[in-house]
């Protein structure tokens, strides 16, 4: 097994765990470990030697995509003691205060409140009408073939997604946020990286595109948007930190039949999905396999 590890969501003592299959300092440790410390390459080592077919049987590098905080404040000491070069994969929009409404109730949510329902029933107390919604939703059911949300995961995402629009929702979180006492512009700044850390962190890591916006279903939207997405990111992020990129990450793994094309055009050498699919042989450098953080700890830890 000598596939790259992808990495999210970091938590320890001082940063509190929000992000799903979060990882704390004590696991990353145990995991470079586990895995051996010379068996971790510098990422540009890996994908030299994966590029000519070079690699021994347990050497991996390691990923870390979405450019947030938590990866900053938790991963990036531990990797600059153990002298591991990752790549992290950044996505701009955030840079330029555009912040995606998702990513900060998710903070906001496992920071401040002791569960999820908690969380929800405060959010439910704002809704007008209430109780009617509930019986709708009853009555309809909202994805209730889904096994792994609970009653009220249901509940709210039928408000979130289909009662609400997005700019109400977002009205009410902000909402929450200023009942709790908080500052949105404080939040943020806990949730991602800003240009001054991005620049610290280009001194001893490798720095990749993940598009602007983030969408997930990248593979929907037009060449054209596409291509602007990452040739964006790429010119933001140059500009940044002062070096050329060639390196990306899908975002969601999402890629489609134009994408190899536009990874050509603006110079990118090397791009990585977000699975261990067994892929195309004919594509190799824009179709690089990664394992999840999580799937690695449950192997090893
Ligand atoms: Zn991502």
């Amino acid at each position: 097994m000598n596939i790259p590890i992808m990495f999210h969501y970091f938590h320890n003592q001082k940063f509190k765990k929000y992000g799903q299959g979060s990882i704390s300092e004590e696991d990353l440790i145990n995991l470079i470990k586990k895995i051996g410390r010379d068996n971790i390459l510098d990422i540009d080592t890996w994908l030299d030697k994966y590029s000519k077919g070079e690699l021994k049987e347990k050497e991996t590098c390691f990923t870390i995509d979405d450019g947030l905080k938590c990866q900053y404040e938790v991963a990036l000491p531990i990797l600059k003691k153990y002298k591991i070069k990752a790549g992290w994969y950044i996505y701009t929009n955030p840079l330029n205060e555009k912040y995606e409404i998702l990513d900060i109730y998710k903070y906001f949510c496992g920071t401040n409140y002791d569960s999820y329902d908690d969380f929800y029933t405060d959010f439910y107390k704002l809704i007008n009408n209430f109780e009617k919604i509930k019986e709708k939703f009853e009555d309809i059911n909202y994805l209730s073939d889904d096994l792994l949300y609970s009653y009220n995961d249901r509940l709210f995402r039928y408000i979130r997604d289909i009662v609400l629009k997005k700019e109400e929702f977002k009205k009410l979180i902000f909402k929450m946020i200023e009942n709790k006492g908080l500052n949105l512009n404080d939040l943020v700044k806990n949730i991602w990286m800003n240009k001054n850390e991005i620049i610290e962190l280009s001194k001893t890591q490798l720095i990749g595109l993940h598009t602007c916006n983030h969408p997930t279903r990248i593979d929907l939207l037009s060449e054209k948007d596409q291509y602007n997405e990452y040739n964006d990111c790429k010119e933001i992020l140059e500009k940044i930190i002062c070096k050329k990129i060639s390196t990306l990450t899908y975002p969601c793994g999402n890629y489609n039949n134009d994408t190899f094309d536009i990874c050509r055009k603006i110079d990118i050498d090397y791009a990585f999905i977000a699975d261990t699919r067994s892929i195309n042989k004919n594509n190799k450098c824009f179709l690089i396999q990664r394992e999840d953080s999580s799937i690695t700890k449950n192997k090893l830890l």
